[in-house]
């Protein structure tokens, strides 16, 4: 086989590398292999990947919850790794260095919404791990405008859930609004796991609200500070300042409104729910809001980061080699672990089986 790149460094030529890509939706991801290395752009950094969290968003995608992008998709938006190319022009950088990439990977810089700062918004944004390609693989392009330097405490693993589920986390939670002293959280999973922490130790109080009999993910929350943890069904013991949905189940939304005080805010943080079911307006009525957090913007990565460097955080992460991806995401699906899951993506080029299903680009 000849190499198509153009100017390919000798070890390069020979590298192969796998990446696990979902073929069409609702299909298991498949193990590819690849033949060459992924050139970085002008612009562009080419990151070895360590490790690489694996997201509720992720099942969203391979579920076809979400719109298909129209070409096979490499999952992945929580990815710690160690850059390996700079492309032309890019500054600030350094092969060798460790950094984040998160699910908001590129936008257009000249719409209202990115003049306004809010680029989490921006139309035509692209997002790692569904139009662009994403960590599930041991190599990844990203812009490097939207890489993040990450908090040295934190090892490979401990630091992907940092990018997703603790920042838009971290975006809820301060939607929540600072008076918001009783914070409950629906869904104790990858993202509240974390922010039960950060609410905890800024004094707020931390109400955790798991699937009914989640016995696991109700010693953890008590264990990171919640004052109180249960099932979801069960009625709230105080009524709530703010409730932030990281659960995609829209029956919550009703039950949550019941539970916060007049004033109170339901933020629903995730890219995808259940319909949500009618409900009488008076459990709106009293200035209660319903919002939702979409995506991120740098910004919150900046100040996320910051904070996550000075509580630190406590990350419960449940590890998978990057081959065993479909069985991450069954795992998430059917909530068979507390807290985190990350893929370990280590370089495996000595370890690959012949070049099969070899996908060239
Ligand atoms: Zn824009
Ligand atoms: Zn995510």
């Amino acid at each position: 086989m000849t190499n198509p790149d153009p100017q390919p460094a000798a070890a390069e030529q020979a590298a192969t590398w796998c990446a696990m890509e979902m073929q069409a939706p609702g299909r298991p991801l498949q193990q590819v292999w690849r033949q060459r290395l992924p050139q970085p752009a002008a612009g562009q950094v080419r990151i070895q990947v360590s490790a690489c969290g694996v997201c509720r968003t992720d099942l969203h995608v391979v579920d076809g919850e979400l719109p298909w992008p129209g070409h096979p998709v490499v999952p992945g938006h929580e990815i710690v790794g160690r850059i390996s190319a700079l492309g032309a022009g890019v500054t600030g950088l350094a092969r060798g260095q460790r950094v984040g990439v998160p699910w908001l990977g590129w936008t257009c810089g000249s719409c209202e919404y990115c003049r306004e700062g809010r680029e989490n918004l921006c139309p035509q944004a692209s997002f790692t791990g569904w139009q662009l390609a994403g960590g599930y693989a041991e190599h990844v392009l990203a812009d490097a405008r939207y890489v993040f330097e990450l908090p040295p405490a934190y090892d490979d693993a401990q630091a992907a859930p940092l990018l997703c589920a603790g920042l838009i986390g971290w975006r809820a939670y301060v939607m929540a609004g600072a008076q918001a002293r009783r914070i409950g959280l629906y869904g104790f999973g990858a993202a509240a796991h974390l922010i039960a922490q950060v609410a905890a130790r800024q004094g707020r109080e931390v109400y955790a609200y798991t699937r009914p009999g989640d016995t696991a993910a109700q010693a953890l929350a008590r264990q990171l500070g919640a004052v109180w943890a249960g099932d979801s069904d069960q009625p709230a013991p105080q009524a709530l300042d703010a409730a932030l949905l990281f659960a995609p189940v829209g029956a919550l939304v009703p039950t949550a409104l019941q539970a916060v005080r007049p004033g109170g805010r339901v933020v629903c943080a995730g890219i995808h729910m259940s319909d949500i079911p009618s409900f009488p307006y008076r459990w709106l009525w009293g200035e209660r809001r319903i919002v939702s957090v979409a995506n991120l913007t740098r910004q919150d990565g900046v100040d996320f980061m910051r904070v996550a460097a000075e509580l630190p955080l406590q990350v419960s992460a449940h590890t998978y080699p990057l081959a065993q991806a479909n069985q991450a995401l069954d795992d998430l699906r059917a909530g068979r672990f507390a807290g985190a899951a990350v893929l370990e993506c280590r370089a495996s080029s000595d370890a690959e089986p012949a070049p099969r299903d070899a996908a060239w680009r």
